[in-house]
């Protein structure tokens, strides 16, 4: 079966079985291609197809201890893109702590505090309203939550050094920035943009000894998380290759700074392969199946 390109994105992985069963659907339909030869790609005509590139976000330790025993045995080269910060000091993203919360009771919050009336509709709409504040914002609001419902830090979901510096050593393992704090690039100042992509690079690159040419946007929707001053930022930081969270197969009609990906978060082998052969269908089928999603209750 002839297959378009992809990029495929991950967050956390439920378990080594569900792990192994979409790998062997994958290697069967797919070439599984590095992150190098994509730059390849992009930057020195290198022919793909049927390729696909496995990448994952944000550093859970279901990364290595799920995904990394099954990259060594099937030998799949993959990339994985995190905040030096969240492995050194084991703080969670913002979207980590309140993972598992009554949002409903967490919008009445944000009501009080903003002085809103939203009522509640959906877990989007809760994101999509965090989703729109800058970090210091959202801080704000969770800690005054979390005081408030004398609710507890949760434990560590970042991998460690250690677990990094062997999916590093290992060779299979691409390793690129995923900013410092996961803020939504474009809801904050220049200033932080620039500080949180450069320090995310520097202390990377600190942490491996080596270089770090890829990145990942924090959330990832072009237009809605990040725009062209995010690229010209990381244009002057030399990373080479940025994915976004656009849903879509990869052409060279992209920007290297701009390289969509296709999310899975669960489903057998079956409902996978069937969502990255519908492809850009998929996304609009969804839409008229579900509804609004986060992005449509952002606020400017
Ligand atoms: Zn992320």
């Amino acid at each position: 079966m002839k297959l378009p390109n992809t990029v495929i994105n991950f967050h956390v992985i439920q378990n080594t079985e569900w792990m192994e069963d979409i790998l062997k659907m994958l290697t069967r339909h797919y070439t599984m291609v590095s992150v190098e030869q994509l730059e390849n790609y992009y930057f020195n005509g290198l022919e793909l197809k049927n390729a696909c590139h496995i990448t994952v976000d944000d550093g859970d330790i279901s990364v290595y201890t799920h995904l990394f025993p099954l990259v060594k045995k099937y030998k799949i080269p993959i990339s994985i893109y995190v905040s030096p910060t969240a492995v050194i000091s084991g703080k969670n993203f913002w979207f980590q702590e309140i993972m598992g919360y009554d949002l409903e009771l967490f919008l009445k919050y944000y009501n009080l505090l903003y002085q809103t009336n939203h009522v509640f509709i959906n877990k989007h709409q809760v994101f999509g309203l965090i989703k729109s504040l800058s970090l210091k914002e959202i801080q704000t609001l969770i800690d005054g939550f979390k005081k408030e419902n004398k609710i507890k830090d949760k434990p560590r979901r970042c991998l460690d050094v250690n677990q990094l510096l062997e999916l590093h050593e290992s060779g299979l393992v691409a390793i690129g920035a995923h900013t410092i704090n996961h803020p939504i690039l474009r809801n904050e100042s220049y200033e932080t943009v620039k500080d949180e992509v450069l320090r995310s690079v520097i202390e990377l690159e600190n942490l491996l000894k080596s270089k770090v040419k890829f990145f990942a946007y924090p959330n990832g929707f072009p237009g809605i998380d990040f725009g062209e001053r995010e690229m010209r930022i990381l244009e002057e930081c030399n990373i080479r290759l940025a994915f976004s969270t656009q849903s879509k197969n990869f052409s060279n009609q992209d920007h290297p700074l701009s390289v969509p990906r296709r999310g899975i978060t669960k489903g057998g082998p079956i409902f996978v392969l069937t969502k990255l052969v519908l492809g850009d269908y998929w996304d609009r089928l969804r839409r008229i199946l579900k509804g609004r999603q986060e992005p449509d209750f952002r606020v400017k």
